[in-house]
């Protein structure tokens, strides 16, 4: 009996709002990152969606976390999932410690490509004083939530067009985020993008 209760529990609890809603990242590494540095950029986006109830799931397609063979990479990309790929340089001809640390190529529907400069996440690493490998998984993070939401910024948050001083605080706290209503919006686009894969 003990057994049956914890399984109604558990399909239960996955049934109600509680569950998180999963994204699939498929990371591709042109920079030569190290473990350590791949670590921590997942670790700081992972941390950064599981506040919003969103969990990630990621592949390592290229880098020196890819295995050698690593099933999924060469798949047709399903709706909850993207790709961002690690540039060492960029963006193209805008190098200036202004210029943006990633792209990504979405529609208000969202979209499934991003990528993220070093040398521009460098730059603004350094003028902040904020580790890198953090920095980095903030940008991953960003590009991932326009994958979702769409090519919109906010005014707070995750999602601001470009970070100041004081974000740069929040960042090394790891306490920037989605606000709560893109938090709301991106978990509902999560879950129909879910339902829409067993169409
Ligand atoms: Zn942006």
């Amino acid at each position: 009996m003990k057994i049956a209760a914890d399984v109604f529990w558990i399909l239960w609890t996955g049934a109600t709002a509680g569950s998180a809603q999963t994204l699939r990242i498929a990371l591709y590494d042109y920079s030569g990152m190290s473990a350590r540095g791949t670590e921590r950029l997942v670790a700081t986006a992972d941390a950064v969606f599981a506040h919003s109830g969103i969990h990630l799931v990621w592949l390592h397609c290229r880098g020196i976390g890819a295995p050698a063979n690593e099933s999924g990479c060469s798949e047709k990309m399903q709706p909850n999932e993207m790709a961002v790929r690690i540039q060492p340089a960029g963006p193209p001809s805008v190098d200036s410690s202004g210029a943006p640390l990633g792209r990504s190529f979405v529609t208000a529907a969202g979209g499934s490509y991003a990528t993220v400069f070093v040398r521009a996440v460098q730059a603004l690493a350094a003028r902040f004083g904020v580790p890198f490998d953090l920095l980095l998984g903030y940008a991953v993070a960003h590009e991932a939530g326009h994958c979702i939401l769409g090519p919109g910024h906010s005014y707070a948050g995750l999602m601001r067009p470009s970070w100041n001083r004081k974000d740069a605080g929040e960042i090394s706290r790891l306490g920037l985020h989605l606000t709560k209503q893109e938090a709301r919006e991106a978990v509902v686009r999560l879950k129909l993008a879910e339902l829409s894969k067993g169409l």
